[in-house]
């Protein structure tokens, strides 16, 4: 029996583009028939929601703030049944790394990743266990300046991504083909309402990162195109319960630490 996981994937706590809560975006993909994902919301180099007031907290801090998307899906994925791993997006000048096999403590460790060069970055990740994929290399936009490439840093290309144009999945392919990169594909979802049914399809259940690293290596994955054919109605006003990051919902013994006493 074949698996999906979506590998590409933001929620409003880490993501400032999405206005979906990370326990809403599982339940979704939970109905419609996934039986895991990796949350890879924008990390500060990015389009993070980790902003304003709350950039000026403490690392440690932010970092918790940043996971609190992923806390809230691996929650209610415990309650379905439905694996949850962690996973980032790693942007600088708007190229990025989708990150996968590391944790929330590997980031607490590693303050420098706020302000790392990409090459540098992924080996960081690989000496500390994770992979990284380039997600889409060819991706033109008013915030991409420049294209750029680090085929020999990345362990995959992710060569189909349901919000691109199809001319930049294929350059992608070529791209990832002509270096012999193993490749990928995911939704690069934001919204509960409009999901694209990618992400990929596997013959056994991931257990954890490495099995989909190793899936990748083999070329067992197949990558799922975009189907919107399931998305939901647009609410009215998407925006208006969205849920940021917040100090509030941090552990006791980590408010206790930074803020001193009880939570507010
Ligand atoms: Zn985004
Ligand atoms: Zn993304």
């Amino acid at each position: 029996m074949p698996y999906k996981y979506e590998t590409h994937m933001h929620t409003s706590q880490g993501s400032d583009c999405s206005s979906t809560p990370g326990a809403e975006m599982v339940r979704r993909l939970y109905d419609l028939g996934y039986s895991g994902c990796f949350i890879t919301d924008h990390f500060f180099g990015g389009n993070t929601a980790v902003r304003g007031e709350l950039a000026s907290y403490d690392w440690e801090v932010r970092v918790r703030l940043f996971c609190q998307g992923y806390e809230d899906a691996r929650e209610m994925g415990e309650k379905l049944g439905f694996k949850v791993f962690f996973g980032l997006e790693y942007a600088r000048s708007a190229t990025e790394f989708l990150t996968y096999g590391v944790t929330p403590e590997f980031l607490i460790d590693h303050p420098e990743t706020a302000d790392m060069p990409l090459d540098r970055y992924a080996a960081l990740v690989h000496d500390n266990g994770g992979f990284v994929v380039h997600a889409h290399p060819f991706r033109e936009a008013d915030y991409i300046r420049t294209i750029r490439l680090f085929p020999h840093a990345v362990d995959g290309v992710e060569i189909y991504n349901c919000n691109n144009r199809d001319e930049y999945n294929s350059r992608a392919k070529w791209y990832a083909e002509s270096y012999g990169i193993p490749v990928t594909g995911g939704s690069d979802s934001h919204h509960f309402w409009c999901h694209p049914c990618g992400g990929i399809i596997t013959e056994e259940r991931l257990e954890s990162p490495s099995d989909y690293l190793r899936l990748m290596r083999e070329g067992k994955l197949k990558i799922a195109e975009r189907d919107h054919s399931k998305d939901l109605p647009e609410p009215q006003n998407p925006w208006a319960q969205t849920v940021r990051p917040s100090i509030d919902r941090l552990p006791k013994e980590v408010y206790g630490k930074f803020f001193g006493g009880e939570k507010r």
